[in-house]
């Protein structure tokens, strides 16, 4: 038998992240005024998550999050994908006196889970638009009489009135919230209707233990997370996003489809998915490598269903251990074995590009994540976020906040593309992790040479234009202008009377445009955040132009490329670099 006093330890041990305390007094006193309780919980969770769940131990963050649960605490956890946030709620419900609302947007996953959950003998159900109104009648019948410890439902459905009276009524434990960051306006996929699920927590008689999860949160939105749903001191659980076991990759080859076909042919003993903006490049990418005799399948919104589920399938069990997808491919799929996810367009934002690129390797052993980047892929994603449909669901202003959201989102996705510092330091900095190590020794730029450069004098240039054009121009047009170029485009702005014009005209586009990334990168300039992407000047800019402070860029070479032969420089530019 554990002694209450072994449990106060334990629970000691769980530390705010936020503040760094221990877990509120007033929850231990419970503790120990319900002891009984909490000593029957403690033995009983092993023993479900044996029996029910069929695993022998938690894995990380699991356990400390069932505690919290189980002492009546709020919770949020940001766990990657795959690192097992479902048993975190299901269990504790399962433990909990009466129900647990989980509240998911997906509705195929909430379909998923709750064949799963009955198979395992738990009896749970789910409220949502793939029932028709007598299904859901019968379902929330059901539940009003108890027969359900599990009751998932769609978002939008927490308002309807049949609801209402379902959940005024019961005995709701617990609310959790599944892809919690729908809740956030700087989220990636934010769901207005997630602003229910605050006013349903406020009518209830009592209030339930509030969790939230989701796998991918920057400090913004796990801020929204705790105070917009106004979870009440929780226990904040961040587990590494961190997946050493991966190999990330930026290419920019001149032609995409020789890259994939070159990479598929060498790797082809392995299982990998190949990722593409939209159904065309799919069909396209899926058409070429099974010409070339690879066996492959596809996977988009484009295809009816039942091929959908055969085409998934083949993959899943290796019958086609490639597939070519669009980002409708992906969700609950659980395939361990996957050694390569590729991306033949960058995607629109790093969130989805890090869930993505996670479906490689889960079974831990090494696999890669190579995205190969083209300028056009900006354009694609640009038009997609200009053209994403109205949706009533939003307010004017929300409309707005979310399209200003998803370009700065594309941005930092461009730059992930553009930067030569460590990669896999990148993205977790984007999630509000730092490992604190320059070199990853398992990424593109961390296995590559790099020669570093001075290339401060091209970037005054690129200032002086900015500034002599007003900062009315975007990245082409002061490129054009720097090189001199005699297009009827530039004539017609003008820019051919400005005194930088031509200035650097012996260098390419693609290093010029390089060094404004660079420039953006490290906040030199900023841009519009419309679809005009105007280049503007900060307070930092000026530095540059008084020589304070230098910009200095990598310029790289494969390891292995560069021992093999070192180029001969063509010509160098005004900052000496390789053209
Ligand atoms: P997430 O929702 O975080 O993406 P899931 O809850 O779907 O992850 O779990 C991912 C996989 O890990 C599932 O196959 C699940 O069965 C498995 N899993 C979860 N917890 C454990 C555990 N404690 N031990 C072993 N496998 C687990
Ligand atoms: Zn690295």
């Amino acid at each position: 038998m554990i002694k209450s006093a072994s449990i106060l330890n334990l629970l000691r041990k769980n530390t705010c992240i936020l503040c760094d305390k221990a877990i509120i007094y007033r929850r231990h006193k419970t503790v120990i005024s319900g002891d009984k309780q909490w000593q029957e919980w403690w033995i009983r969770k092993k023993d479900v998550l044996r029996k029910v769940f069929g695993y022998d131990s938690f894995r990380t963050g699991q356990e400390e999050i069932v505690d919290n649960i189980l002492l009546g605490r709020d919770v949020c956890g940001i766990m990657p994908t795959g690192a097992g946030k479902s048993i975190c709620y299901q269990l504790p419900a399962l433990l909990l006196p009466g129900i647990t609302i989980v509240v998911s947007p997906l509705i195929s996953l909430m379909i998923d889970q709750v064949k799963a959950l009955n198979g395992a003998g738990v009896h749970a159900a789910y409220i949502n638009s793939a029932l028709t109104e007598n299904q859901i009648t019968k379902a929330l019948y059901n539940a009003m009489c108890g027969r359900y410890k599990i009751v998932y439902v769609a978002p939008e459905r927490l308002e309807t009135n049949r609801f209402l009276e379902f959940v005024l009524n019961a005995d709701i434990s617990m609310i959790t919230i599944d892809e919690a960051h729908c809740i956030s306006q700087w989220g990636q996929d934010f769901r207005p209707s997630y602003l229910k699920i605050v006013n349903l927590i406020k009518m209830l008689p009592k209030r339930p233990v509030v969790s939230a999860f989701t796998a991918t949160a920057t400090q913004a939105v796990k801020d929204d997370i705790v105070c917009v749903l106004g979870l009440n001191n929780p226990f904040i659980k961040v587990t590494g996003f961190d997946r050493s076991n991966l190999y990330f990759e930026v290419r920019q080859p001149n032609n995409k489809d020789a890259e994939v076909l070159n990479y598929v042919l060498s790797h082809r003993d392995d299982s990998g998915i190949i990722y593409c903006a939209t159904r065309k490049n799919v069909d396209k990418v899926y058409a070429m490598l099974a010409k070339n005799g690879i066996a492959v399948t596809r996977y988009h919104a484009g295809l009816d269903n039942d091929m959908r589920k055969a085409n998934q399938e083949d993959f899943i069990y290796d019958e086609k251990p490639v597939i070519v997808a669009t980002n409708a491919f992906g969700m609950g799929i659980d395939k361990s074995n996957v050694r390569y996810v590729l991306h033949y367009n960058m995607p629109q934002c790093i969130e989805n590009y890090y869930q993505e690129a996670g479906r490689a390797g889960r079974d831990g052993e090494p696999a890669e994540c190579i995205l190969l980047f083209s300028p056009q892929d900006v354009i694609i994603n640009e038009f997609l976020i200009e053209n994403k449909g109205e949706n009533n669901e939003f307010t004017e202003e929300e409309r707005k906040a979310v399209h200003d959201n998803d370009i700065r989102r594309l941005k930092k996705m461009r730059y992930y593309c553009s930067t030569k510092e460590c990669l896999r330091e990148y993205m977790l900095n984007y999630f509000g992790e730092y490992s604190g190590k320059d070199d990853c020794g398992n990424c593109g730029n961390c296995s590559a040479v790099f020669e570093e450069k001075d290339v401060t004098n091209t970037a005054s240039a690129i200032i002086k234009t900015i500034k002599e054009c007003h900062e009315r121009f975007g990245t082409s047009v002061i490129t054009g202008t720097l090189r001199g170029e005699n297009k009827a485009k530039l004539r017609s702005y003008g820019v051919d009377r400005y005194s930088t014009f031509g200035m650097c005209r012996q260098m390419s586009e693609s290093f010029i445009k390089g060094v404004i990334d660079k420039m953006l990168l490290d906040g030199y300039l900023r841009e519009t955040n419309d679809m005009y992407r105007l280049l503007k000047l900060t307070e930092t800019s000026d530095i540059l132009i008084s020589g304070e402070e230098h910009l200095i860029m990598k310029w790289s070479e494969r390891k292995e490329e560069f021992k093999k032969e070192k180029r001969t420089p063509k010509s160098l530019d005004a900052d000496g670099l390789m053209l």
